[in-house]
């Protein structure tokens, strides 16, 4: 098993709706840790960034809006397979299809505001992390 690192994101509406601590407790039951976390609040010039691989897609300007529509907590997880670990307890990307026990399943209301992101291989990880983290700012658990 490869202890890895991925990027997550709590939506403006999970955090609009207090869940904040609901969900950091859905990582860490999971065995995730949380070794990197921010709260920010996004310009559209950064969601644009964050989101350029689907701007030629027709919900990006509604995705830019709502991921802009208030703050979101930004997040690095550390452990075992972290990558798929992750995507497996967001569920799939329309709480419609997401399977019973995910955090979209609990915490979505639809497919475009779908509670959590999370980075969907190693390498949108590490591009991801360094989008929102300098390296000083994340804490390995090293004691
Ligand atoms: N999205 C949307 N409408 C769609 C498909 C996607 O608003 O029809 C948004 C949704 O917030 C999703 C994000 O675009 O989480 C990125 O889409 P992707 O297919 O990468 O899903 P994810 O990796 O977030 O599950």
């Amino acid at each position: 098993m490869a202890i890895e690192r991925t990027f997550s994101i709590i939506k403006p509406d999970a955090v609009a709706k207090n869940h904040i601590g609901a969900i950091y407790s859905r990582f860490e039951s999971a065995g995730l840790k949380i070794i990197a976390s921010k709260m920010v609040h996004l310009t559209k010039e950064q969601a644009e960034g964050f989101y350029a691989e689907h701007s030629e897609r027709p919900f990006f300007g509604a995705l830019v809006s709502f991921m802009t529509s208030g703050p979101i907590m930004v997040q690095v997880l550390e452990g075992e397979n972290a990558v798929l670990a992750n995507r497996e307890i967001m569920g799939a990307t329309n709480p419609a299809e997401a399977a019973r026990g995910t955090l979209r399943a609990d915490y979505a209301v639809s497919i475009d505001e779908n509670a959590v992101h999370g980075s969907d291989a190693l390498a949108s990880a590490e591009r991801e992390i360094a989008y929102f983290f300098a390296a000083d700012e994340i804490c390995p658990r090293t004691r």
